[in-house]
């Protein structure tokens, strides 16, 4: 983990030396540094959060010196996290707090990216239900969405001024919850999930014989909104129970549009990996049978907001992530320049097995290019018999660079100055 840098793909990349850099941490913009030379290529370094500038409660070692680097090379930074449980405010203060480079405008969150896209779908005031923490509810009010927690259907709001988002599913031509009488229940009206309001695949209102002692029977009253919501979002909530799952799963089988911040199975802490917001998307997907629509990494969303941001092209920035599924992989389809921490998710090991992974598809494509082409031969000559060869999966993404930790972040930024 201390060695060298090194590059997963070909391209040389030193270590840094992790020193002090004149000015200490917290010295201003490279502005103020006129012996800075621009970098030519290079202008943007962006990074991801867990698992690469901290772990847990935790900075991880080198980050402050290593940012104050890039600054001091004339290269702008920017955060950007699946992570949706903060707003970026928060995030922002916690940066500050740490010495880091900060503000509001260096920040990007899942959350951010998913309230932004929802609002150029749905119309100011449209009510939305999430699954997911204090940060992801403030961006979406923030936007101009009704946002709700799902434990908090009472909450909801009782006008409905939502339209189908474009693209999204229909809802089913209503926007009240489907009630015996076909009239809409009044907000925050208490269901007994027994009763014939009882939305699909929400238990019934019986204690199960099954049910272990001092465990709160599959009974419990599932509390449904009074009108459909436009879209169920859903992120990292540490307080995620069998009744949010409830409430989501009624809602987006009356016709929400399902929405994922992120689908990380699991995050980084200083004690282990922890389930991540993926693992609640999958209890919800699961639930409703539908797939969501995914707006954190390694879809193109964050991608595409950060050039949007900054102006600055993909080709331009380089990213530095910790996990090979979806920051490498971000980054690579984006046409960025990639490097991969080892402080986080992804180890040695992973990486390893990545690369063998990553070979053996590159060389079953190769066989496949070969075998297309003696069937078009056949073909050609009127031989015939060879049959061409199906679709061959693709490799994982692999980094552009490797890096034990930050440390080697200035060095990096140096050697892909160089002309
Ligand atoms: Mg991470």
């Amino acid at each position: 983990m201390g060695g060298p840098g090194r590059t997963a793909r070909g391209r040389r990349a030193g270590r840094g030396a992790g020193g002090a850099a004149p000015g200490g941490a917290g010295a201003p913009r490279a502005a103020a540094f006129p012996d800075v030379v621009p970098a030519p290529g290079l202008r943007l370094v962006a990074l991801d959060l867990d698992g690469v500038v901290w772990r847990g409660g935790d900075v991880l070692p080198g980050v402050a010196e290593a940012l104050d680097q890039v600054l001091r090379r004339g290269l702008d930074i920017r955060y950007v996290s699946n992570n949706s449980t903060a707003h970026r405010e928060t995030v922002s203060e916690r940066l500050e707090r740490a010495g880091l480079p900060a503000g509001v405008d260096r920040v990007l969150t899942s959350g951010f990216v998913t309230a932004r896209w929802l609002r150029e779908r749905l119309p100011e005031g449209a009510p939305v239900m999430v699954i997911g923490e204090e940060g992801l509810l403030r961006e979406l009010r923030e936007a101009g969405l009704a946002a709700y927690h799902a434990g908090r259907v009472d909450r909801a709001p009782r006008q409905s001024g939502a339209a189908t988002p474009s693209g999204a599913r229909g809802a089913g031509g209503q926007n009240g919850v489907a009630t015996p009488s076909g009239v809409a229940a009044p907000a925050g009206t208490p269901v007994p999930a027994a009763s014939p309001a009882t939305p699909p695949g929400v238990p019934p209102d019986t204690p199960s014989p099954g049910t272990p002692p001092g465990v709160p029977p599959a009974t419990a009253r599932v509390m449904l909104p009074a009108l459909v919501p436009a879209a169920v979002i859903v992120g990292m909530d540490r307080s995620f129970s069998y009744q949010t799952l409830a409430a989501a799963q009624a809602a987006i089988m009356s016709g929400a549009l399902f929405v994922a911040t992120n689908c990380d199975a699991t995050f980084p802490t200083p004690t282990g990996l922890l389930p991540g917001a993926g693992s609640i998307v999958a209890a919800v997907a699961t639930a409703a049978g539908s797939e969501p629509v995914l707006m954190g990494k390694p879809g193109p969303a964050l991608a595409e907001v950060l050039a949007a941001v900054t102006g600055i092209p993909a080709g331009q920035t380089l990213f530095v992530g910790d996990r090979l599924s979806t920051d490498i992989a971000m980054g690579r389809a984006a046409g960025m320049i990639t490097a991969l921490v080892l402080t986080g998710v992804t180890g040695e090991e992973d990486l390893r097995a990545a690369e063998r992974a990553a070979a053996a598809a590159a060389a079953a494509a190769e066989r496949a290019a070969a075998e297309r082409a003696v069937a078009e031969e056949a073909t050609a000559a009127g031989t015939g018999g060879a049959a061409a060869a199906g679709p061959v999966a693709a490799g994982p993404a692999l980094p552009d660079h490797v890096l034990a930790d930050l440390r080697g972040l200035a060095a990096l930024v140096d050697e892909l100055r160089r002309p």
